[in-house]
């Protein structure tokens, strides 16, 4: 059903309420501004959540690392001080987990959406939203598994060549962890500027060891409702293709030709290729390497690769159902759809990944929704703190033509002119994260 008359007096529309449209709305609330809040469940049900109630977790329990001198720990710091409504319910109700913030995921939902029914300015309306409004403004926020309709009018309006029905995630690793000793730039028959990848060389006996440990790597399954997904031709994982023949890797992702290794002058058995995936430089994604391979199994086989050993990844491998847009294509600076204003994005949508990323990205669309209907302008976030590198990252920072979900980790933050590595060097980004942070509030107040 489109929009209809229960709206009253709301003057902006979240659609879904999970992580991040139920911070959005929190967010809108609290700056005076009616909304209304629209969630399916109850009326329609998706295939992973098991309740009705507003911000389910539908797995784990855990919103990872709680330390401050981590980029996810940096990300929850900044949303407390901003005011998050999942983080407030999230401390509220966690449970012990080491250095990681856990939580009750009953009481911690039914807390959001206590806390939800019991704001003034917020009215929640359990009904599916088939048709995107035009007239007010919105925050979408529905999520990796958002119903048919509304995938459908997401792809009528940003095209269908910008929305993904599955995220094909291949390992993204930190530049600086490896070793150039062993790898060397250069793009297959020094094509470009000829020096647009970094390869990591095999000889005949190191790949032939690496294509037995991708066929007998354990591996994560399809669920169920995720098998009629169609991409199982189109992506294949890396696992699969090894399976396929002994030779098919190196006669597509690996194939080592038109590269000559520097350290012996020929060209090796075998290559992996990386590609640059952000403006920075800092993140290159390992080509065609999208793998079910579980995340313990692809550390232990992907440091085996000469170059890679002591790789540290930005974020793992993997496929799975998700809908998401193509956002440094069709998203504005502060979220909008280019092609439809009045709507902004929020959530895992958006192309990030992870309960909290999706939160922090509702918790900036409800404060710039808000502030737009105040007519004011929204505080602008320094680049230098996680939510200003991950909003960057989404909306220009990262390469549109490899664009995959992204969690937040320190490789999507400017350069930090430093000596200091590891601890040292994450303290240092904290620290200035939170400075720029503060100042940005203080401002704003
Ligand atoms: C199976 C699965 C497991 C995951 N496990 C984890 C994990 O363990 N840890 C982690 O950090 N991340 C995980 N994620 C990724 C992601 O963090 C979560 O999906 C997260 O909930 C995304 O937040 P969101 O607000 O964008 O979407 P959601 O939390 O899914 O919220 C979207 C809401 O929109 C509603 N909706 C959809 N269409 C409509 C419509 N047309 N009208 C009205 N309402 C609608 C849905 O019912 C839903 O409540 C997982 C994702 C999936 C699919």
């Amino acid at each position: 059903m489109s929009v209809n008359n229960k709206l009253g007096d709301a003057q902006v529309i979240v659609i879904g309420g999970g992580l991040a449209g139920s911070e959005a709305a929190w967010q809108i609330a609290s700056r005076g501004v009616k909304v209304a809040l629209y969630e399916m469940r109850g009326v329609k049900e998706t295939p992973a959540h098991i309740t009705t109630h507003l911000a389910e977790l539908v797995c784990s329990n855990s919103f990872r690392s709680d330390d401050v001198n981590n980029a996810v720990g940096l990300l929850h710091e900044e949303m407390r001080r901003l005011n998050s409504l999942i983080m407030k319910c999230a401390d509220e109700h966690k449970v012990p987990a080491g250095s990681a913030l856990a939580v009750d995921r009953h009481e911690f939902s039914q807390a959001v959406e206590r806390l939800l029914n019991e704001n003034k300015n917020v009215n929640i309306i359990r009904e599916e939203v088939t048709a995107l409004p035009k007239d007010i403004p919105v925050v979408l926020a529905t999520g990796p598994l958002s119903s048919e309709a509304i995938a459908e009018e997401l792809k009528v309006i940003t095209g269908q060549e910008y929305l993904a029905f599955f995220d094909a995630i291949a390992p993204i690793v930190h530049k600086d962890s490896i070793d150039f000793d062993i790898a060397w730039f250069q793009s297959r028959y020094d094509k470009g500027d000829g020096k647009d990848y970094i390869n990591c060389p095999m000889s005949k006996e190191e790949y032939e060891e690496f294509v037995n440990e991708l066929i007998t790597g354990d591996k994560t399954s399809f669920k169920e409702w995720e098998k009629d997904t169609p991409y199982f031709n189109g992506c294949l994982p890396i696992e699969v293709m090894a399976e396929r023949g002994r030779e098919t890797l190196r006669f597509g992702p690996m194939k080592p030709v038109g590269l000559t290794d520097p350290r012996t002058g020929k060209r090796a058995y075998a290559v992996v290729q990386l590609r640059q995936d952000n403006k920075l430089g800092t993140l290159h994604n390992m080509v065609g390497f999208q793998t079910k391979l579980k995340y313990g199994e692809q550390q232990r086989i992907f440091r085996k690769i000469p170059g890679l050993a002591n790789a540290e990844f930005a974020r793992l491998g993997g496929l799975h159902r998700n809908t998401f847009i193509n956002s440094p294509k069709v998203l504005t600076k502060d979220l909008r759809l280019v092609n439809c204003k009045n709507i902004r994005v929020a959530g895992q949508v958006t192309g990030v990944e992870g309960y909290l990323e999706s939160a922090a990205i509702g918790l900036l669309a409800g404060i710039m929704t808000a502030c737009s209907v105040n007519n004011m302008p929204h505080p602008e976030l320094p680049p230098e703190t996680a939510l200003g590198s991950l909003l960057n990252h989404i909306t220009g920072g990262a390469n549109s033509d490899t664009f995959q979900p992204m969690n937040i980790n320190f490789g999507l933050f400017p350069h930090l002119e430093t000596k200091s590595r590891g601890d040292d060097k994450k303290r240092m980004l904290s620290e200035r994260a939170l400075k720029a942070l503060d100042i940005m509030l203080a401002a704003a107040v």
